[in-house]
């Protein structure tokens, strides 16, 4: 029975895309006295949130649990240095004031370069009805190509492999729950009980295998940890693949009449014998067989990516090479087994499939299809032909920023740290003439804008949300945004206004927008025509696609996949080099990753004591001891990581787990010690995915030059 009291607002956690079901209870002026005293003295008591997290019990995915990211939500609502009026030069500004300069800076832009001057950079965090008119806003109100999200940052890789194989990506295209009756669960790439703890309790009874070059919190868990050296999945994948055809493992059957392209897969695997792929990898040959074959051996199985194996030059081939393992063992479409994708960011699905990505439109149509411009030109009122074409990737947009883009408006993202080369991306955006950032915190990427519009946050709005597993959620508002402060659908629809188009048609009304959605994205991949806000409300689990009249999809695949033949599609991939490469004068390779108490840029995470408490308040590298000695660094010595594109500053932090030649910074954290600094922004050819998860590096003392 659900323990939810009334009064309780049922909604989901605002960071990651496990979604965890909350309820939220109001707790008033005099509770919320006394909470303060328990509270740093920099959080005014007034501004205190007045509301009490707890997990919703009636939700299947956290299963009543939360991380202390989800416990610790509401103080984000009271931070000290909420934003609560706007910005114009970093004086005070009212709405009409800030929203006139916007619009007047879009239009002087617009006549001296070009409607494509002008760029919006979305997130994964946005709730479906702003990424959907987001994407509106910047094709018709804007008339620009040019809109991408840091999205690109997190799926793009996994999303093209994906939709290459079985002709449609969602994340997982399996409910989360499935997951618990596995026998055995591979992981490439992922560390769930960092980024994801509540998922971990589904993953109690299946025997994992983790590849993962650290010794992560979830590789701690595992049957089999395989520990490659950064950069070399892909032929981790591939030695897989060589021993389970090489021992007979694969299920023919399905290979015959449910797939294509096996022989040329196999060829490109044929060379991976196990002793060739531990000389590539560092994965001894005997663990190697050993994974492949509990693999092979279990009734029910799955396989995962995440971002350590997505992140790269060749992100979308090493996905490719972990579903041509999957398709070669017969896992994807049988109930109880499957391949899938552990997605990021809280609406990284949805925000993929809604329009803001510079190649999509809502539905996940392509935009080069003129019967998908049509349709969503339709459903907008405008001529197909006024639609803009394809625009830049969001490391490419960012590049183009002062040269041929000089007006930006930023969406609930903080590019400065979150993209690689961020000393690049700095400059980049100060190089504009107009940038514009609509957020709730003074984020770095806010410090540096013209223009700042402070927006209300997931307790205060009204939305959906589509979770890793494609299904489609309800944001509810459970309080009141802060005087002063407005939605980001709101905003939009003011700007459009101001730039001469009929504000309603950019509503700033959540149910509006779904409604509108819901007709954009209807025979599209992405089909939400049939989910309303009325099904939500009662209590409907609703997967995508979900055409009217449906009950939704929560499994796909299992009688044919979404390629006109039904088939899905081995892809010939094979092994190269990381776009850098160590060196004499950077010996090291430096990967990335998430910690426990943060999320993503660190903007809002960084703001709650207990999360900073947790996590430490500055960037640190993890290095094995043996490394760490050689340069003169003892544990909690301050460090200079450097790359040939910047310099970090970090603290040293003792891994004896970690490869010697392999160090691992959060990415986190602002400032001097930022890991972003260091990354290399050289792109995937297909997804345009940035290469996060290597580049070259050298450790020395600070003061050392
Ligand atoms: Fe929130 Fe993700 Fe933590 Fe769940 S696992 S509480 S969704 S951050």
């Amino acid at each position: 029975m659900s323990e939810a009291a009334l009064g309780d607002t049922a909604t989901h956690c605002p960071y990651c895309a496990l979604q965890c079901g909350t309820l939220l209870t109001a707790t008033g002026p005099e509770a919320a006295d006394v909470a303060a005293a328990s509270v740093p003295a920099a959080v005014p008591a007034a501004d205190f949130p007045a509301v009490a997290v707890r997990p919703d019990p009636d939700f299947p995915v956290n299963l009543g649990g939360l991380c202390q990211k989800g416990w610790t939500a509401p103080e984000l609502l009271g931070v000290a240095d909420r934003l609560r009026v706007p910005l114009v030069h970093g004086r005070p500004a009212s709405w009409d004031e800030a929203l006139d300069v916007v619009a007047a800076g879009l239009r002087r832009v617009q006549e001296r370069h070009g409607k494509d001057a002008t760029a919006v950079f979305g997130s994964g965090s946005l709730t479906n009805e702003k990424a959907y008119l987001l994407g509106k806003f910047a094709r018709v109100a804007l008339g620009t190509s040019q809109i991408d999200y840091n999205g690109r940052f997190c799926m793009s890789s996994a999303a093209a492999a994906s939709n290459a194989a079985f002709g449609i990506d969602r994340g997982l295209p399996f409910p989360v729950t499935d997951l618990g009756s596995a026998d055995v669960v591979l992981i490439a790439g992922g560390n769930p009980a960092e980024t994801m703890p509540p998922l971990m309790r589904h993953l109690e009874h299946p025997r994992l295998i983790v590849i993962d070059p650290r010794r992560t919190r979830t590789a701690a868990q595992a049957a089999l940890h395989l520990q490659p050296a950064p950069g070399t999945d892909l032929a981790l994948a591939l030695g897989l693949l060589h021993v389970v055809v090489a021992e007979g493992l694969t299920d023919a059957a399905y290979i015959g009449q449910r797939t294509h392209g096996f022989e040329a897969a196999w060829s490109r695997a044929l060379s991976w014998w196990p002793e060739h792929t531990e000389r590539v990898t560092g994965v001894p040959a005997v663990l190697l067989r050993e994974a492949a074959r509990m693999l092979a051996g279990a009734d029910r199985a799955y396989i995962l990516t995440g971002r350590g194996a997505e992140q790269h030059s060749k992100g979308t081939d090493t996905v490719a090479a972990f579903v041509n393992l999957a398709l070669a063992l017969g896992l994807p479409g049988r109930v109880g087994s499957g391949f899938g994708c552990l997605t990021g960011q809280g609406n990284g699905q949805g925000g993929r499939e809604l329009g803001q990505k510079a190649d999509q439109l809502p539905g996940y149509r392509s935009i080069a299809d003129p019967a998908a411009r049509a349709h969503v030109a339709a459903v907008w009122g405008v001529d197909p032909a006024s639609l803009p074409g394809p625009g830049r990737s969001a490391v490419e947009l960012l590049g183009a920023l002062g040269r041929d883009v000089h007006a930006l408006l930023v969406f609930g993202s903080n590019p400065v740290v979150s993209a690689p080369d961020a000393g690049r991306v700095r400059e980049r955006l100060s190089a504009l003439e107009l940038l514009v950032v609509s957020d709730f915190v003074p984020s770095e990427t806010a410090a540096l804008a013209d223009v700042v519009l402070p927006v209300a946050q997931w307790a205060e709005e009204e939305g959906t949300m589509t979770s890793l597993e494609g299904r489609v959620l309800r944001r509810r508002r459970a309080l009141t945004p802060p005087p002063g402060v407005r939605t980001d659908l709101e905003v939009l629809s003011a700007l459009a206004g101001r730039l001469g188009f009929d504000e309603a048609a950019f509503p700033a009304s959540p149910p509006a927008v779904f409604e509108e959605l819901r007709a954009a994205t209807r025979g599209g991949r992405a089909d939400y025509s049939g989910i309303s806000y009325a099904r939500l409300e009662t209590g409907e689990a609703l997967y995508w696609p979900c055409p009217e009249g449906s009950p939704g999809t929560p499994r796909l695949f299992l009688d044919r996949f979404a390629h006109p033949d039904g088939r899905a599609v081995f892809a010939p991939v094979d092994h190269r080099d990381a776009a850098e490469l160590p060196s004499d004068l950077y010996p090291l390779l430096a990967t990335t990753g998430r910690v426990l108490a943060q999320y993503q840029s660190g903007a809002q995470t960084r703001r709650i004591p207990a999360l900073v408490k947790a996590s430490g308040a500055e960037c640190f590298v993890e290095v094995h001891p043996d490394t760490a000695e050689r340069a003169g660094l003892a544990d909690g010595d301050r460090a200079w990581v450097r790359s040939v594109r910047g310099n970090t500053q970090a603290v040293v932090r003792y891994e004896g787990s970690l490869r010697p030649d392999t160090v691992f910074l959060p990415f986190h954290f602002a400032a001097e010690g930022s890991a972003n600094l260091l990354t290399n922004p050289a792109l995937d050819p297909v997804s345009r995915m940035p290469e996060f998860k290597v580049c070259a590096v050298r450790l020395e003392a600070v003061g050392t030059r």
